[in-house]
């Protein structure tokens, strides 16, 4: 049976539009303690988009130029599309390392929240 779907879900202009992922960043951000890493690599399976390792083994978080954040202490936002696997991440973390701050400086999630 031959049908007139006319849905716009189905036309090319909005599948492009669906296709393109958001780069809102939420208002939380996120650092690494490189004292306390690991190096396992958990953070950077779960979000490599945020999180990658640096030549010394050690994860560090980067921006959305890409660029890794090795200062001391650097943070950056979080993805909005990204938050629950930054904040699993965090969550599941074996050095307990992983920061995610909100921007009163309280934990959302990591050591002590
Ligand atoms: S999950 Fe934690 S300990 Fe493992 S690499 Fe990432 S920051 Fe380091």
């Amino acid at each position: 049976m031959v049908t007139d779907d006319r849905s716009p879900v189905a036309t090319p202009t909005n599948f492009s539009a669906a296709s393109t992922p958001s780069t809102a960043s939420s208002t939380l951000r996120v650092r690494v303690d490189q004292a306390e890493c690991t190096g396992d690599g958990l953070c950077v399976q779960l979000a490599p988009t945020v999180f990658e390792f640096d030549i010394d083994g050690l994860a560090y978080v980067k921006g959305a130029d890409g660029e890794l954040r090795t200062r001391a202490g650097a943070s950056v936002p979080v993805p909005l599309p990204l938050v629950d696997d930054v904040v699993a991440a965090a969550d599941d973390c074996p050095g307990s390392c992983i920061y995610v701050e909100r921007p009163d400086g309280t934990l959302e999630a990591g050591p002590g929240s």
